[in-house]
């Protein structure tokens, strides 16, 4: 017979919704496990997304500043600039170990129990770990269960990942050298991020998208900059483009590609083929039948505002349910979920989630963008600061961008934030705060900023919702 534990609390999943849910109920006094099957804590983020991808998009910009703007900067370098693609994976590998191992520390800290190995419902109370290293099988008795198993790439039907040749964007982190032609299906913010990595390091690289913008959420004045910036830094776009096959044949992959409008068709070649066409919930080996757990038309578990399925003691958090796959919604509400378990109330405002694509310049937004503004029939204003005029900026050779405010036409609340520009994931937890405290711009722009920074562009954006820019 397998051996049966007792726990408050039981979270499946040790991604960035799971392990931070487990260290929380642990935190308010829960006698907490979490059972993870990865063999490493941390999740699609820190072992094959945000980290590693963080690493390669930092020092593939490193490279590229070094090989191509030393010269402009004063910098003499005697000697090749090269890229040692072992080390440059070594040093993502060293992030990713840090990182993963810490979690495993701070699960000792906290005394969460860790379970290394698949999780699966025996009844709505019970659940079975089959332990990774074959070892016996244990029985976890629940009073709460938190689902947090994440989200797996989407297949396209009929091309077949192989993670070589043909890859998804685990095997484009993963490659041992730069192809020449580097094809990507989907401009969202995964394929971009990718797309700049290898860009940087010496690819020519292609985004197939079928959408005739890249960067789905973006503001629509946003997404059409960057895609004109990436565009000046050698990326090549195909929009409106759906693709119809993609095969391997030997050491090349065959793209066949059709106009969305006018139906012409063409064949790209292509090293490399990267599939990144978005993820999608991740439920296997959860034998959700033995609980009855609901599942809307994308797959996604079906909760209410507590998080609660329907069996209201087991509840769903990050990208297996609804609202953005990104890393910090999932985590948010694994701290709302345990104070929900503990205290009865808990709280995500998902009006204000940002979202940022680390590309050079960064994009980053939070809040409403101008489309939704306009569908919602809210009046509004546009305050807009562009980075050329920022002091920074200039200063740091780094000048390509703005900042630009939405904010209600008549009490200039701020409605929503979105930044091209260098170090735009920092400066958007500026806009948070904003949102979240319910400041309007003229808040923000009679709070002094300090000189010379790239803040200063935020502040002066938000002056441009009601007065003129000092210094545009
Ligand atoms: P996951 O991180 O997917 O974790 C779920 C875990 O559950 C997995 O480790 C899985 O092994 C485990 N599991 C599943 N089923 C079971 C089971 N039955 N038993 C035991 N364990 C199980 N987001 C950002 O916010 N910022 C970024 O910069 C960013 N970059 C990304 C880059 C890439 C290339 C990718 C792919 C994603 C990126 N994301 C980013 C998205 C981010 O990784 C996810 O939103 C986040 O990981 C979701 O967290 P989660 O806890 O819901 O699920």
């Amino acid at each position: 017979f397998a051996s049966t534990k007792d726990f408050d609390v039981v979270v499946i999943g040790g991604g960035p919704g799971g392990y931070v849910s487990a260290i929380k109920n642990a935190q308010l006094g829960l006698n907490t496990a979490c059972i993870e099957k990865r063999g490493s804590l941390g999740g699609t983020c820190l072992n094959v997304g945000c980290i590693p991808s963080k690493s390669l998009l930092n020092n593939s910009h490193l490279y590229h500043q070094i090989k191509h703007e030393a010269k402009t900067r004063g910098i003499s370098i005697n000697g090749e600039v090269g890229v040692d693609m072992a080390s440059l994976q070594a040093a993502k590998e060293k992030a990713v170990k840090g990182l993963t191992g810490g979690v495993e520390m701070l699960f000792k800290k906290n005394k969460v129990a860790y379970f290394k190995g698949e999780g699966s419902f025996v009844d709505e109370h019970t659940v079975n770990v089959k332990p990774i290293d074959g070892s016996e099988e244990v029985k976890l008795n629940a009073k709460n269960i938190i689902i947090a198993t994440g989200s797996e790439v989407t297949p396209f039907p009929g091309i077949e990942i192989d993670e070589e040749r043909i890859v998804s964007s685990t095997g484009a982190l993963e490659l041992k050298e730069v192809p020449k032609r580097l094809a990507i299906i989907g401009g969202g913010i995964i394929g971009l991020e990718m797309a700049s990595v290898w860009l940087r390091l010496g690819s020519e690289v292609t985004i197939i998208e079928f959408q005739n913008a890249i960067g789905a959420g973006m503001d629509g004045e946003v997404a059409k900059q960057t895609q004109k910036l990436l565009a000046k830094q050698g990326l090549k776009f195909k929009l409106g483009t759906k693709v119809t096959k993609g095969v391997r044949e030997g050491e090349v992959v065959k793209v066949e590609v059709e106009d969305a409008k006018s139906g012409k068709k063409e064949e790209l070649e292509a090293d490399v083929l990267l599939v990144a066409i978005g993820r999608r919930p991740h439920t296997t080996g959860l034998n959700l039948e033995a609980v009855g757990l609901e599942k809307d038309n994308k797959g996604r578990l079906v909760i209410d505002s507590e998080f609660r399925t329907k069996v209201p003691h087991i509840r769903v958090i990050g990208d297996v349910t609804f609202g953005p796959m990104l890393a910090h919604k999932a985590e948010e509400e694994g701290i709302a979920a345990a104070e929900y378990i503990k205290n009865g109330h808990g709280h995500v405002n998902y009006a204000n989630i940002p979202a940022v694509m680390y590309t050079h310049p960064e994009v980053a937004w939070t809040g409403a963008n101008e489309e939704q503004l306009k569908e919602q029939g809210i009046k509004y204003k546009v305050g807009k600061f562009p980075f050329v005029a920022n002091s920074r900026a200039k200063t740091n050779l780094d000048t390509d961008g703005f900042v630009k405010f939405l904010a209600d036409a008549e009490t200039q609340r701020v409605l929503g934030v979105h930044i091209i520009g260098p170090n735009a994931g920092e400066m958007i937890a500026e806009a948070g705060l904003a949102l979240e405290y319910g400041a309007s711009t003229e808040d923000i722009a009679r709070t002094c900023h300090a000189h010379p920074t790239l803040s200063e562009a935020f502040k002066e954006a938000a002056l441009a919702t009601f007065d003129k820019p000092i210094n545009f």
